[in-house]
């Protein structure tokens, strides 16, 4: 209502990463290796952000650039190989999407299951399924996971309504949920009467990468609600799947900026922490 409580992914993040950084004393540092394939220009920048994130936490990384005229599956395949083989290398995360004439469900299963950063492997997606945890969560359900659990929401029994079923996003988050005991709507493109099904939801996960589609008219009094979405505006600003205006209803909003994005990072370290000290 009034008082929408703004949920700072952004600090909370920060507090995440300085914490890792106490928590590798005597440990082995983690070490990150990066494979971008092709000019996508988000994907440089995104490159750059883990590298620089990874850097500031005292965790090594290695990035492999791979030219658009030199991409072909056999070269990801084979540097993925080698990787899985290099004892120094603990978390191995190819960036999406890659080129259309490569198969990214192939490229991905190449990774070995322990070094998989991204839980995007089919394997890794099982364990969320099985409720085994064993293997990593992705990245974005389990910072949006981290935030709920540290601003205090609880979930068990809560109505939750996940709107889109990516499998890097919407699928492990409804997974993510379910294991928490919520109650799991998944909405969907083909779903018919998407704001009736969002009124009902004390928890409302937004990530159908459509600018401002849920605004306070899908809305219950006193959801929570986590904006996933990241769009550009025509005036430069960024802004995300949900419309400002649910902050007059809303209990609590993860906005965007600031919210999911910083959270994705941390999550990112934290999987190949994981990862480097399971081996310990
Ligand atoms: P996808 O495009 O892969 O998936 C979108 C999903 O939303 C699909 O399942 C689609 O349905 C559904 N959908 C689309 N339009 C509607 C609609 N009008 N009503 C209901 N459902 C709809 O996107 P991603 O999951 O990869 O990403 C979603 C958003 O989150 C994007 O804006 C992306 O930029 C952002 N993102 C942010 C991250 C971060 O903060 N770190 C990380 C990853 C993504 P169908 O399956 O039927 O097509």
């Amino acid at each position: 209502g009034t008082n929408c409580k703004i949920m700072d992914g952004k600090t909370l993040s920060t507090n995440l990463i300085s914490q890792a950084k106490t928590l590798k004393d005597g440990k082995k540092v983690p070490c990150l290796a990066v494979i971008l394939a092709g000019e996508n220009p988000a994907s440089h920048v995104y490159v750059k952000n883990k590298i620089k994130i990874f850097k500031e936490a005292g965790f090594d990384s290695q990035s492999y650039i791979i030219s658009s005229d030199e991409i072909s599956e056999e070269k990801i395949i084979s540097l993925i190989l080698s990787l899985n083989k290099d004892k120094n290398v603990d978390g191995i995360l190819v960036q999406l999407p890659l080129p259309k004439t490569i198969n990214t469900e192939k490229i991905l299963n190449a990774i070995s299951p322990h070094k998989d950063v991204d839980g995007f492997l089919a394997h890794s997606i099982g364990t969320l399924a099985t409720g085994e945890f064993t293997n990593a969560i992705a990245c974005t359900p389990f910072g949006i996971l981290a935030m709920l659990v540290s601003y205090g929401i609880e979930i068990s029994g809560k109505n939750s309504v996940v709107v889109g079923r990516s499998n890097i996003v919407g699928k492990p988050m409804s997974l993510l949920l379910l294991s928490s005991d919520a109650t799991v709507t998944m909405a969907h493109s083909k779903t018919k009467d998407l704001k009736q099904i969002c009124k009902n939801a004390d928890i409302l996960i937004a990530a159908a990468g459509q600018p401002e589609l849920i605004d306070k008219s899908y809305i219950k009094e006193n959801a929570v609600i986590i904006d996933v979405g990241i769009h550009r505006k025509e005036n430069g600003k960024l802004c995300g799947d949900v419309h400002s205006n649910v902050k007059e209803i809303a209990y609590s909003l993860s906005p965007v900026p600031g919210g999911v994005g910083p959270m994705t990072i941390a999550m990112l370290m934290l999987n190949t922490a994981l990862a480097a000290w399971a081996k310990d």
